[in-house]
């Protein structure tokens, strides 16, 4: 049996019993985890804001080796990010956030990098960033993170820079194709310029930066979809569907 201590941002929770409720975090160092938290649904207990999604807490834990849910024993909340719980549309996008990441990773899975972009996009939400292309900006820096940076600097059939028309990205391969290479490629999508050039924008950013670029609002749909599609390819795993309703449970 393992004792194990991290910082931990909050991915979900779901009852467990009419008392405990089964928590994922992702964790600064140690990926993804999922415990056990006993007694947190009683009214006696003091530790059920932190286990609110996106709460920050330092959370001690055991496990037995190799099981995949280990039990909380501490759990110190140490961040709670208020303007969420105020701003519909801000808790929409950290919901949606977090559940990508929580989908992307399995137990275990996860590194610095991951816990790093999800605290600087909620420090974002929290600073009121407008939240139009949050979304698009967290999956390609995720994308970068997992070392699936797509190739957007040049075409990659004439190696020729793609002017202003509309190019083509296949997804999977990561490359662009520009309208004068018209050879089709299995699953591609359009791209228009602009949304290359906010694309390869963002990639160049840090964690802490990206979420401060600004890009025309009708781009947005057409980055998500394109850095969905790559990481469902590379990724084997189906995002949660996009949704007007916020589906966090309080
Ligand atoms: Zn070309």
């Amino acid at each position: 049996m393992a004792i194990l201590s991290d910082e931990a941002i909050v991915l979900g929770a779901r009852p467990f019993s009419n008392t405990s409720l089964i928590v994922t975090f992702l964790s600064k160092g140690q990926g993804k985890v999922r415990l056990v938290a006993k007694g947190v649904r009683s009214a006696k207990s003091r530790v059920g804001v932190g286990l609110e999604p996106a709460s920050e807490n330092h959370i001690e834990w055991s496990r037995r080796t190799g099981s995949g849910l280990g039990t909380m024993r501490k759990c110190e909340t140490t961040r709670v990010y208020q303007r969420l719980w105020k701003d519909y549309e801000a808790m929409r996008v950290a919901s949606r956030l977090l559940k990508i990441l929580d989908v992307v990773l399995n137990v275990d899975e996860g590194e610095s990098a991951h816990f790093w972009l999800l605290r600087s996009s909620l420090e974002a939400l929290e600073a009121g960033a407008g939240t139009a292309g949050m979304e698009g900006v967290f999956l390609l820096m995720l994308l970068k993170t997992m070392g699936l940076e797509p190739g957007l600097d040049y075409c990659a059939a004439c190696e020729i820079k793609p002017g202003s028309e509309t190019a083509r990205f296949d997804i999977a391969t990561g490359e662009l194709r520009c309208a004068r290479c018209p050879e089709p490629a299995a699953r591609e999508m359009r791209l228009r310029a602009g949304a290359v050039a906010a694309m390869r924008e963002i990639l160049r950013l840090s964690p802490e930066k990206c979420f401060s670029i600004r890009f025309a609002a009708s781009l947005g749909p057409e980055i998500i979809g394109c850095a969905e599609a790559f990481l469902q390819y590379h990724g084997g795993k189906s995002l949660p569907r996009r949704s007007g309703h916020s589906s966090v449970t309080r």
